[in-house]
């Protein structure tokens, strides 16, 4: 049976490239073939494998995903997804929230039963962590809300200050389900 709703969320700490779970999201770009931030970080663990699988995908538009192997990662894959860069439209809300939901969709398609996203966007593209970490709440809750097959969401944040906004974003979505 599936956990209660409320424990298929989790709020950490840490570098995600870390996390032992099925699937880990990269905030990519459009190229797919590594940036900085949370991108470079994921292709320097994984080694030189990933950066060779994506070459072959031909990019990602903002807002949609793939996926690809782990490589030496603990995680057997990681999904790639294109966040929008901010700047105030309400086309931006939407192509985060199709980031999220993509990412899952694909990552259900897989098998896989635990993933674990960064702040996607909130870093070089200039999202407002506090709009950001409401959209991805909400939109990986209504997910888990009708799909049992991923058991665990974790929102893996690097920064304090990210760490925060989802935690009070989350101890107030929490209380209302
Ligand atoms: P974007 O271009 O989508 O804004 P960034 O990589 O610049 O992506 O930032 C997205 C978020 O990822 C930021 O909050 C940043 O602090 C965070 N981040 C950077 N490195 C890591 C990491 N190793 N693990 C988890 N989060 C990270």
């Amino acid at each position: 049976m599936a956990l209660p709703l409320r424990d298929r969320i989790s709020i950490v700490k840490g570098d995600i490239t870390g996390m032992q779970v099925d699937a880990i999201v990269n905030a990519a770009n459009t190229t797919l073939l590594g940036g900085g931030g949370v991108d470079g970080a994921i292709h320097r663990a994984a080694g030189p494998g990933l950066l060779e699988e994506c070459r072959g995908l031909g990019g990602c538009p903002t807002g949609e995903a793939r996926i690809t192997k782990g490589y030496n990662l603990p995680a057997k894959y990681v999904i790639h997804t294109v966040g929008p860069v901010y700047r105030g439209r309400p086309r931006d809300a939407a192509a985060l929230r199709s980031c999220y939901r993509h990412s899952l969709e694909l990552a259900a398609r897989h098998g896989v039963e635990s993933i674990a996203f960064p702040a996607i966007s909130c870093g070089v593209y200039g999202y407002p962590v506090e709009e950001a970490c409401r959209i991805a709440i909400d939109t990986c809750l209504d997910f888990l809300k009708q799909d049992e097959g991923i058991s665990k969401i974790f929102f893996v944040l690097f920064g304090d200050r990210e760490l925060e906004a989802y935690q009070a974003c989350w101890k107030d979505v929490a209380a209302r389900i």
